[in-house]
């Protein structure tokens, strides 16, 4: 269907944060996403449907108009680039850091330094500005397990509560960036498709708002 609307949105926990931003948006998927193994799902609207994928291939179906706007996390988008996209909103949902991470007390190293991530392009961006040389090995999952191993000095990897490093031996170094969820829509469905796009986005803007304004009232009791 030509005319549909199509969101890619990443699985898991960005997936759970952004579905109720939508409902404010009047997009609500026609079944319970969880308890289907689909990846496309209808809404209440029926211009607009709904992707499920992994979070590093949102960028992807965005950059080349497989779907029109999609939901990703910050450390997603900067490791992905940001060509053909445009990064409209700051969902300021998912927030977490994004940090380099070390075994407990650890010297530093002398020389090059080994360092494990999944997120390969922003690391070596990150060592090069901090004037480091770093090997930078690609791991796809677990890397806090590298440096207990001896594959790695460092890990680059996300940090929430900080939980995950402290049950591996290491500690967190240097912070590289702080992360949230946000909005990316496709350049040529911008133009193309704006009348119905933008009154989504005005929409999602004011949810956010509401949401924000929610924590900082919990904030203060
Ligand atoms: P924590 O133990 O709370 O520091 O959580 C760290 C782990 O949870 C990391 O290894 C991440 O894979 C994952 N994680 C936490 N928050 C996020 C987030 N907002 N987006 C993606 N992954 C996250």
């Amino acid at each position: 269907m030509p005319d549909m609307l199509t969101i890619a949105l990443s699985k898991g926990r960005i997936l759970e944060e952004t579905l109720p931003l939508l409902a404010q948006a009047g997009i609500e998927p026609a079944e319970d996403i969880s308890r289907s193994r689909k990846l496309i799902f209808e809404t209440t609207r029926p211009d607009v449907q709904l992707v499920v994928i992994r979070a590093t291939d949102v960028p992807t179906y965005v950059q080349y108009g497989a779907a029109d706007m999609g939901v990703a996390g910050k450390d997603v988008l900067m490791e992905h680039g940001a060509e053909g996209v445009y990064e409209l909103m700051d969902l300021k949902i998912s927030r977490c850091r994004l940090m380099t991470a070390a075994p407990v007390q650890a010297k530093p190293v002398q020389g090059r330094i080994k360092v494990a991530t999944k997120f390969v392009n922003l690391a070596k961006r990150y060592y090069a500005s901090q004037g480091i040389q770093a090997d930078i090995i690609k791991l796809y999952g677990a890397m806090e397990l590298a440096p207990l191993m001896g594959l790695a000095d460092e890990i680059v990897d996300i940090v929430d509560t900080g939980n995950t490093l402290r049950a591996n031996g290491l500690e967190p170094r240097a912070l590289i960036a702080q992360i949230s969820s946000r909005l990316v829509v496709n350049r040529a469905s911008l133009k193309m498709k704006h009348t119905r796009i933008q009154p989504i986005l005005d929409k999602l803007q004011l949810a956010v708002n509401e949401l924000e304004a929610q924590r900082a009232a919990s904030q203060k009791v």
